[in-house]
């Protein structure tokens, strides 16, 4: 069976009674057709969050120094992940002593790094 001709559109229907269905049979009402149903409107996309301030920026700074000092040949996230478990004092007290390591000129062994618990 094909479809009416006036399937799907806006004009070509045969109401016969006002507000009811097409009498070609396309499944249609009048009332259907004079009140299409609106678009659904587009949500605006949300913001995106600020960054939080305070401590969790503060830890990135943290483990970002530690992850350059190590020239990245580790992850970022393992840094990240030890200063979030140990605290950022940890962490501060690790840059202190790369800094004591660098006046003497040598290189903080990540070994060294990884074994300090507090
Ligand atoms: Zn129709």
């Amino acid at each position: 069976m094909n479809d009416p001709k006036c399937k799907g559109q806006k004009f070509g229907h045969d109401f016969a009674i006002a507000g009811g269905e097409c009498q070609n049979g396309c499944g249609i009402t009048q009332v259907e057709l004079s009140n299409p149903k609106p678009k659904p409107i587009a949500m605006p996309r949300p913001e995106p969050k600020p960054m939080p301030k305070g401590v969790h920026t503060e830890l990135h700074d943290i483990a970002f120094k530690l992850w350059e000092y190590y020239e990245r040949k580790e992850k970022f996230g393992l840094f990240l992940g030890l200063i979030r478990s140990r605290g950022k004092q940890w962490g501060y007290a690790r840059l202190s002593e790369i800094a004591d390591f660098k006046r003497r000129g040598q290189k903080y062994p990540i070994q060294f790094l990884m074994s300090k618990k507090t």
